[in-house]
């Protein structure tokens, strides 16, 4: 950091003084980190954002700092003017950027009065995340909170320039507005001038960014507040921030080239080891079929492997039943791991959390037999045509779902992982980004008697809009490690495509002309081929950050002010009932009696 302009507060940083500095007159100012009573001398560790400087008083030379010193707290807040002393070559401490040296304090003022904290600063330990969240403003005083906001700003400054460089114009859109299907639940406001009548937060800018483009901006970015009224998860926020950006004139190749240029600046600027793009493309299909999921975590094998041919005769009723009703048999071969029964116990239990029936174990034995519950039911060709598939060798551990295939891939990804965690298969800083292509447009919706898009309906299909079922999307997601950084596509740009593609999910031409007439509308004067895409902040810097496991990202860390898994603020305590006045004004009445607590 630059030195700030010195003031009667300070003019260096806490974290700045070295051992050049020596000798050197300067004020600090800042919090009381720690405070130790040596005998004769206090010690306080003081700290700012920059980090810590130890301050010394000594009875003798500095009599009434001393005397000011001992009244010191931790979170009292002070400015110290002193000399930088070089410290005894004993007593350097290397853990501290600043461990050379410290302040001979000469003269000491007490700016405010600190009460005592409610968790203490000035240790790294789990404390109760309702507590800090409480008193965000306090936990933002430690060092990993503080530095993951530090890191936010500078991915964000990275976005900004990078874009800068390639033209893109920074639009902001509105937050009070009509619904965009994101697939989520909008959170509404009441309009009080027209009573009964409702904005809903924007669960992205995407109609407006291909307004934008209409406009004739060319290239719009914004980084965007987000709303979507979900049941929160560890990984999901009720509102969250997007780097959200669209192009005129472009195909797939463009925003994919624009994302990975940008993508790999914000790494280079946070030292982050990834791989230079051109980043991998992984079909759908492929994602589905091998590891069970649309976001793949690549950085370990346990592929799924499909066990049909090798079972399609089987004795045993469980698979040959479900392949004879169009179900799947797949497995994967979880390596020579020592599992126990309880442990496999809780692996059933899982697969049956995720829908399968049941979860067929076995491991391979020397002789090529098996020890399995179900070893007895299978042929020696059925154990040797599943070996040979699965790879497996002599003390593998084989797990194999007989189900529909939605249900055999979902259980399959989900043991992939639980296994990968459980035996820790990934090593530290090993990192993979690829991309997922080639979506299918939409999935069946039976109940509904309608198709449902993989993702919104404003994406381009690529092939007969007759046969919807064998449509693709000119979709594109982006996944690093097993989680989703986002997705965009190539959208529609011709009124009769966005019509039919309506129809197609159940959205007649009336329904679709109240609630997307402005976007009808402007598809009638030219609207330019665009598409673009959406990034998530919050999860991109949780996961430069760290504050991740496998399976799942912390994102409320990369959050200035967070929500609680059930949406609301601890800190100030929204969402709160209103006054009847304020309802009344609006038209409406609250039915429900506001929940305390
Ligand atoms: N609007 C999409 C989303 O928020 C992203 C995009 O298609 O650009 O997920």
């Amino acid at each position: 950091m630059r030195p700030p302009r010195p003031n009667a507060y300070r003019d260096t940083w806490a974290g700045a003084p070295r051992a050049a500095d020596a000798g050197g007159e300067v004020r600090v100012a800042g919090w009381v980190h720690r405070r130790r009573d040596h005998g004769g001398l206090v010690f306080i560790d003081l700290r700012d954002r920059t980090g810590l400087l130890q301050l010394v008083f000594h009875p003798e030379t500095a009599p009434d700092a001393h005397a000011a010193a001992r009244d010191l707290r931790a979170e009292d807040v002070l400015s110290a003017t002193g000399t930088l002393a070089a410290r005894d070559p004993a007593n350097v401490n290397p853990a501290m950027p600043t461990g050379e040296v410290e302040l001979d304090v000469a003269a000491v003022q007490q700016l405010a009065d600190a009460d005592t904290p409610p968790f203490p600063l000035d240790e790294e330990r789990d404390l109760d995340e309702l507590l800090r969240m409480r008193h965000r403003y306090l936990d933002l005083r430690r060092a990993p909170q503080r530095d993951t906001l530090i890191l936010r700003d500078r991915v964000n400054q990275t976005i900004r320039r990078a874009l800068a460089e390639r033209d893109f114009v920074e639009v902001e859109t509105p937050i009070l507005t009509r619904s965009t299907p994101e697939g989520a639940r909008d959170f509404l406001v009441p309009s009080r001038h027209q009573p009964g009548a409702f904005f809903a937060l924007p669960q992205s800018p995407q109609l407006f960014k291909q307004l934008l483009m209409v406009g004739g901006l060319e290239r719009y970015f914004q980084i965007a507040r987000c709303f979507r009224d979900e049941d929160p998860r560890a990984d999901r926020q009720p509102e969250f921030t997007q780097l959200d950006l669209e192009m005129s004139f472009v195909d797939e190749e463009d925003v994919i080239g624009t994302t990975e240029a940008v993508i790999h600046a914000v790494f280079e600027a946070a030292e982050y080891e990834m791989p230079a793009p051109p980043w991998p493309r992984m079909p759908y299909d492929d994602a589905v079929g091998r590891y069970g999921i649309d976001r793949p975590d690549t950085r370990f094998g346990m592929e799924i492997e499909d066990l049909g041919a090798a079972l399609s005769s089987s004795e045993f009723k469980v698979f040959s039943g479900a392949l004879a009703s169009g179900g799947v048999v797949r497995g994967i071969n979880a390596g020579a791991r020592e599992v126990a029964r309880s442990e496999l116990d809780g692996l059933t239990e899982l697969a049956q959390r995720f829908g399968a029936k049941g979860l067929v174990w076995a491991f391979v034995e020397e002789d090529g037999g098996w020890r399995s519950p179900i070893a007895k039911f299978l042929s020696d060709e059925e154990r040797a045509g599943v070996v040979t598939r699965l790879g497996a060798q002599s003390g593998d551990l084989l797990l194999i779902v007989a189900d529909v295939p939605r249900t055999a891939a979902i259980v399959l990804g989900q043991l992939r992982l639980e296994l990968a965690e459980r035996f820790d298969v990934v090593a530290d800083g090993h990192h993979e980004i690829h991309w997922v292509v080639d979506f299918p447009m939409f999935e069946r919706n039976e109940a509904e008697e309608r198709w449902d898009p993989l993702h919104h309906p404003f994406t381009a299909p690529e092939g007969d809009l007759d046969d919807p079922g064998a449509l693709r999307s000119r979709a594109y997601d982006l996944v690093m490690d097993g989680f989703e950084l986002g997705g965009g596509s190539i959208r529609i740009h011709d009124l009769d495509v966005q019509r039919k593609v309506f129809e197609l999910i159940g959205i007649g031409p009336q329904e679709a002309q109240e609630r997307f007439g402005f976007l009808l509308d402007a598809l009638r004067y030219g609207a330019p081929p665009h598409g673009g895409i959406a990034l998530g902040i919050d999860r991109l810097v949780a996961l430069l950050a760290g504050w991740r496991s496998l399976r799942e990202v912390n994102i409320r860390e990369s959050i200035a002010f967070p929500k609680t898994a059930t949406g609301a603020d601890p800190l100030t305590g929204a969402p709160a009932p209103v006054d009847e006045r304020q309802l009344k004004e609006l038209g409406l009445r609250a039915q429900a009696p506001p929940r305390t607590a």
